[in-house]
């Protein structure tokens, strides 16, 4: 059971750039502790890996060009959605795609916010490796959640999505608990990690605090493998939408 957790916002981080090791921005301004969980926003992490581009650098090809008329979007914007994607699932009222790395997103997760004028930020390539290659920079023994805002179907407001993580397990299995009445579940998985990153978005902010990383304290090792991209044939949403 969990009993009760504090976040903390990690103050004074600066304007990042590619190459900037975000392990060492956070941990000499945040005194951690074993078994902190850190939240770190894709936008910073992104901009670490240099996957700033300028929008002008894009040709945009004849589907991305209809696309954009369609949606009345620049046509080089849908090209860089284009080269980000494995699969288009809508592209008409907005574009709903797959990432190569196998999270299903509007625009890619391309985003103009929080970088300068005529320029875009790519979504980390492999959020996952992003995490383990922060973690193992930490001077602590801390697991860590790649955060991205996100809509999500069927209801208002964006929220806060793990779209990589290291050290733990994104799902929590409470498959064999028993309920109150001693019966025990049968398919409950739990998105801990989408939970987490939810609550550490609420502090990060989306406009300019400048406060992308948020430290979880009190949280239980939750231990074990795992993704949350549901595979393509389990998932009956994305066959609806392929089969249009
Ligand atoms: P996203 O949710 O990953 O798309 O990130 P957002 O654009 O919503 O930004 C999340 C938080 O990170 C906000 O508090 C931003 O002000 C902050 N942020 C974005 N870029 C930077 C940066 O380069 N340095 C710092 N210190 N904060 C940033
Ligand atoms: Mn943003
Ligand atoms: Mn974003
Ligand atoms: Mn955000």
């Amino acid at each position: 059971m969990i009993e009760s957790v504090s976040l903390h916002l990690v103050r004074g981080l600066p304007v990042i750039n590619k190459g900037d090791s975000l392990a060492d921005l956070i941990q000499s301004r945040f005194e951690l502790l074993d078994g902190d969980l850190i939240c770190i926003a894709s936008t910073v992490v992104s901009k670490s890996e240099g996957r700033v581009r300028e929008l002008s650098s894009y040709t945009p090809c004849e589907r991305a060009l209809a696309i954009a008329k369609n949606l009345g979007k620049d046509p080089r914007f849908v090209q860089a959605v284009l080269e980000e994607s494995s699969e288009i699932l809508l592209d008409r009222p907005f574009l709903l795609v797959v990432t190569r790395f196998g999270h299903v997103c509007v625009n890619a997760g391309i985003d103009q916010s929080n970088v300068p004028p005529g320029k875009i930020l790519l979504l980390p390539e492999n959020p996952s490796l992003s995490a383990e290659m922060i973690r193992r920079e930490l001077n602590r023994d801390c697991p860590v959640i790649i955060t991205d805002t996100c809509g999500r179907p069927f209801r208002f407001g964006v929220t806060g999505v793990a779209i990589g993580w290291s050290g733990l397990s994104p799902i929590r299995d409470w498959r064999e608990a028993t309920d109150i009445h001693g019966r025990k579940l049968e398919i409950t998985l739990e998105a801990v990690a989408d939970e987490i990153a939810g609550m550490a978005n609420l502090l990060m902010g989306e406009a300019g605090d400048s406060t992308p990383a948020v430290v979880v304290r009190g949280l239980p090792r939750f231990d074990g493998g795992g993704s949350m991209f549901m595979p393509e044939e389990q998932d009956v949403i994305r066959a609806i939408l392929s089969s249009k």
